[in-house]
């Protein structure tokens, strides 16, 4: 099973791919928005060195765009190996100022002569400065309201625009509006490559939670309402959504209890077991978690057949779960470094068994020194 790991903060990559390892994830998607951010070639083959003989489980690198990006340097980052590229349309972890509308739309037209995706963090900046400078000290519900709705329809309609226009293919990352689904169902039904990322924090809960965790349940965009969480739901099954990331933003607990707390939670420990389970319940199919967690990612980023299908020529990772044992979530026996979960303490239908990478035990209850590969695209 593949995961995408968004927005991690890459300097603990061996925890971070442990992580991924219990979690039944076999390969991991590093995001760009790091200390130093991954913004050149150079930047790309340094971090690609350095977090090599760190990674537990197969691993591939985004670069990052900016407002300084330029096509030339696109185009390098793609021969040096960047599996993707992500854009931050809006203030969140890094502090990365959105690039203009003109430096998206060069960018975008070199990648779709590559055919390489664009992942974006949709929350409109302009917007977000303005409900932010409303909002009173650091309470979560101050947070939500921070970033309305609109925030994130506004950015999904911009990408909407830039990618019909330039025919890239562009991915929206961690959604969590209902709202959101309308444009990309716009999308789909007049054949524009645009597409949808949701996680699993964003199927299971909603803004009750902040009243029992508090900030610990700070995200960007923030965790929103039921209506959203079944709207959510119903867009795995129906096909509107492509993709189920973790968004592993392993944060302190320390960082999340302070009065000016990060967004962002640790999530891949908990990932496959909620998914799991909801399929005990009733509401996915098995099959719906192989396709939006490992043959869609792998289709995606062109990384298919050799990932997200068991085939002559597949890359030996395998997932093995059992949806009739028990998880019971204890985030301090997590091995991220962030000790803490919305989910902690949860019993959940569904377990991993084993998570195999490049045909050999990563996981079996606990975690070996498997070494995983660096992964660019195939086709
Ligand atoms: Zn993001």
């Amino acid at each position: 099973m593949t995961g995408v790991q968004t927005c991690a903060l890459p300097i603990y990559f061996s925890t971070g791919t442990s992580a991924a390892a219990a979690g039944g994830i076999t390969l991991v998607f590093e995001m760009p928005n790091t200390i130093p951010p991954v913004d050149s070639d150079a930047r790309l083959l340094e971090k690609k060195e350095l977090v090599r003989p760190k990674a537990h489980v197969d691993f591939a690198l985004h670069g990052l765009v900016r407002d300084t990006s330029t096509a030339s340097g696109i185009e390098k980052m793609i021969k040096s190996g960047a599996i993707g590229f992500k854009a931050f349309m809006g203030p969140t972890t890094g502090n990365i100022p959105p690039p203009s509308h003109g430096t998206l739309y060069e960018v975008l037209d070199v990648l779709s002569k590559h055919g390489v995706p664009l992942l974006v963090h949709a929350e409109d900046d302009n917007l977000i400065n303005y409900f932010t400078s409303k909002a009173k000290g650091p309470d979560p519900f101050e947070h939500l309201k921070s970033r309305p709705y609109v925030c994130e329809m506004f950015s999904a309609m911009e990408l909407l625009s830039l990618s019909e226009y330039t025919g890239a293919k562009v991915h929206i990352v961690h959604i969590s509006s209902r709202h959101v689904l309308k444009v990309l169902k716009w999308a789909r039904e007049y054949g524009i490559n645009l597409s949808g990322e949701t996680c699993t924090h964003y199927l299971f809960l909603n803004s009750d939670i902040y009243k029992k965790v508090g900030n610990i349940a700070r995200m960007n965009p923030p965790i929103r309402e039921k209506e959203d969480s079944e709207a959510l739901l119903n867009a795995i099954r129906d096909g509107t959504i492509l993709t189920i990331g973790s968004d592993h933003s392993p944060h302190t607990l320390e960082e999340k209890l302070s009065d000016n707390p990060p967004s962002g939670m640790p999530g891949l420990e908990t990932q496959v077991p909620l998914l799991l389970n909801a399929v005990k319940e009733g509401r996915l199919d098995l099959t719906d978690i192989v396709r939006l967690l490992s043959e869609n990612v792998a289709k995606l980023f062109g990384l298919y057949p050799r990932y997200g299908a068991v085939l002559p020529g597949s890359r030996g990772n395998l997932t093995i779960v059992s949806l009739n044992s028990e998880t019971k979530i204890n985030a301090q026996k997590f091995y991220s470094k962030a000790k803490y979960s919305p989910f902690d303490g949860a019993v959940l239908s569904g377990k991993v068994m084993y998570t195999i990478v490049g045909g050999d035990i990563a996981y079996d209850g606990e975690v070996h020194d498997v070494r995983g590969e660096f992964v660019s695209k195939i086709s």
